[in-house]
């Protein structure tokens, strides 16, 4: 059994639909722990970063809007973004989320439970979660920055920008 961390985010429709809490409650029965945890509203840019190889995929621009709670209007535009760690936290964590598509998933599942397809066909499967460790470092140095994570979990360096001392991940 390998340690592992992933990222897992509470998408707008999660948020919007007050469901952070369900999500959460679910996610604790895995015996994982928190090491970062933070409130994001999504650019473009990230929103693009993050979901790049589905660049070119017919429902990219919903998805880009989607991610980016730009449906549901201002005050639901924000996600929950974590970083679990915990044995075997990715098979884990995406067994309890279930499949991709809300109406396949399990029905006892996150997805199975709260997400659903919307008229233009987007899934909005109310949870993100990495699904190996390689797309968990890309995600997780993407989102987080290194003093926002307590522990130390990939190689870092220390530059100087403007005179002053920032701590990056040594990519
Ligand atoms: N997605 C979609 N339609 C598809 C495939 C994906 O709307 O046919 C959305 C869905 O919200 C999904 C996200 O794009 O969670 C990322 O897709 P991926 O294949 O990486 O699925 P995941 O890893 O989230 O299960
Ligand atoms: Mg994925």
């Amino acid at each position: 059994m390998a340690n592992e961390q992933l990222l897992i985010l509470i998408k707008p429709d999660g948020i919007r639909r007050s469901l952070t809490g369900n999500i959460l409650d679910k996610l604790s029965q895995l015996r994982m722990t928190i090491i970062g945890a933070k409130v994001v509203k999504v650019s473009r840019e990230l929103a693009e970063m993050h979901y790049y190889q589905l660049k070119g995929r017919p429902f990219f621009d919903e998805l880009l809007d989607y991610i980016q709670g730009k449906i549901y209007g201002e005050s639901w535009n924000k996600i929950l973004a974590f970083v679990y760690q915990g044995e075997d936290a990715i098979s884990k964590t995406r067994k309890v989320t279930g499949v991709t598509n809300p109406e396949e998933a399990d029905p006892i599942s996150i997805r199975g439970a709260y997400g659903r397809i919307t008229t233009k066909g987007v899934y909005e499967n109310v949870i993100h979660c990495s699904s190996d460790s390689l797309e968990a470092e890309r995600e997780i140095k993407l989102w987080f920055k290194p003093q926002e994570i307590v522990k130390d979990i990939y190689a870092i360096k220390r530059i100087i920008v403007d005179k002053e001392e920032k701590v990056v991940w040594d990519l």
